[in-house]
């Protein structure tokens, strides 16, 4: 029985059991109402480029030809009764680098007392998005009209950011949270899995995985039951497009057909854990859509179960730890690298001379972005940076148990992150490539994942999960 339908029973006033079972449900209705634990405020933005950025993620000049949608960043404040906030911000980036992510996090604590373990940037790694800074610098041939067009969107993009979370604190009121749980099934191991064999293997239900093909759901809603967002989640690449048009790829399109679906609601993705996962078979507007489609029926028949509702109290819990190389490049290292056949290479093995020449010394490690948030005692949001492969998200999720969400692409692109299944396997998320990203090594150190669980663990605890 919903709640409208016990207080018509209430207000009839018979006295079967039946409406005294009402009556209690009333009380409780009642009860619950006047319990709004959270304070939610949402804020929208488009971000699709005026002019003509190249869009970014593949490693070639690709100015835009047009648009199928406009692409977005959205924010979510929360606010819980003793006053602690928090703000989510999603985007349909590509790839949000630390030298921009920075200039946002640096304003906020004088503009609106954010400090910066209460925001998470995150970035969907749309490969229909624009370039950002230096992200993937060495991707794209240096052409100094498109260099300045990319600084200009760049501080655009962190001044609208920076108003965007504003907005977002300024619209905060009563809010109700729940979470859910749907399904869907189109990410596949792109490594375990020849992307050409793709088909066949999935007709004759061979797939290897791992993956992760939860869509976890936390939905916002008015006390007059008013939906006002939905916040949801997948662990996959949004490649299913490379063409030249401004897109959201299936995660565009699920948030677009969830708000069509709810109309006034903000439709927010993150991606999980999808370092290693690809939309296959892929490379058309109509798979595009397909995938979008099966997204948004998972957080629909999410939305039909049984909702588990987010109760009061909100901690937070960041930190930078250090994430080694396993050697630092030198000088000889990357002059031996000027002629590559690899384009990409042999740019960056410039770039870094350059940088030597200029004095600059390589640092021996990288600082990585971890966060904890507990929700209640029912929802655990670990943020982590940059493109951590599947096993991350499948491992804190065992873990620390139902609840737990693993976000990655959060606040800085910096590289792929392979667990050390990933690592000793090689290949292109675990092997030598981190000069694609511009870093100054080829590979990780191999005890990567050891001190990123390290870090959670800290933080899990410092928040008081389930303790
Ligand atoms: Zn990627």
């Amino acid at each position: 029985m919903n709640e409208k339908t016990s207080r018509r029973l209430f207000l009839l006033g018979s006295t079967t059991a039946a409406s005294l079972a009402a009556a209690a449900l009333v009380g409780e209705a009642l009860a619950d109402d006047k319990v709004v634990p959270w304070k939610a405020g949402i804020a929208r933005a488009v971000i699709t480029p005026e002019k003509s950025v190249w869009l970014a993620g593949y490693g070639s000049k690709r100015p835009p030809d047009g648009k199928i949608h406009d692409l977005w960043m959205k924010a979510l404040a929360l606010e819980d009764a003793d006053g602690n906030r928090v703000v989510l911000i999603t985007s349909d980036f590509q790839g949000v680098p630390r030298s921009m992510s920075d200039r946002v996090f640096e304003q906020l604590p004088a503009k609106y007392k954010l400090s910066r373990e209460q925001v998470m940037f995150t970035f969907s790694h749309n490969h229909c998005g624009p370039r950002l800074g230096d992200d993937l610098v060495d991707y794209y041939p240096v052409e100094e009209e498109q260099v300045a067009l990319v600084e200009e969107y760049t501080s655009q993009m962190v001044d609208r950011t920076v108003a965007l979370v504003g907005e977002a604190v300024a619209n905060l009121a009563p809010a109700k949270l729940a979470m859910s749980e749907g399904k869907t099934t189109f990410a596949v191991n792109r490594r375990n899995n020849p992307e050409a064999d793709v088909p066949r293997l999935i007709a004759e239900g061979n797939l290897k995985g791992p993956v992760d093909h939860a869509v976890p759901v936390l939905t916002v809603t008015r006390p007059d039951g008013e939906l006002a967002a939905v916040l949801f989640g997948y662990a996959c690449h949004p490649t299913t497009l490379s063409f030249l048009t401004w897109c959201g790829d299936y995660p565009g399109f699920a948030q677009a057909e969830i708000e069509k679906n709810h109309t006034g609601a903000a439709a927010m993705f993150v991606n999980t854990c999808g370092g290693d996962q690809n939309p296959l078979p892929r490379r058309s507007v109509e798979l595009c859509q397909k995938y979008g489609h099966m997204l948004a029926v998972a957080v629909e028949e999410a939305l039909q179960q049984p909702l588990k509702p987010v109760s009061g109290g909100l901690k937070t819990s960041f930190e930078l730890i250090e994430l080694p190389y396993l050697k630092v490049v030198n000088r000889e290292d990357l002059h031996a690298l000027l002629q590559d056949t690899n384009t990409i290479r042999a740019r960056w093995a410039a770039r870094m001379i350059q940088n030597l020449d200029a004095g600059e010394k390589f640092p021996v490690a990288y600082p990585y972005p971890l966060h904890a948030w507990k929700l209640g005692s029912e929802m655990l949001l670990i943020g982590m940076g940059a493109e951590t492969v599947v096993d991350y998200a499948l491992r804190f999720k065992k873990e620390f148990g139902p609840g737990t969400w693993v976000c990655g692409y959060s606040d800085d692109m910096i590289a792929y992150i392979p667990s050390r299944r990933v690592w000793e396997e090689g290949g292109y998320e675990g092997g030598s490539n981190l000069f694609e990203y511009g870093r100054p090594a080829f590979r990780w150190s191999g005890e990567i994942e050891d001190r990123i669980a390290a870090g959670v663990e800290k933080l899990v605890k410092e928040v008081g999960w389930r303790e």
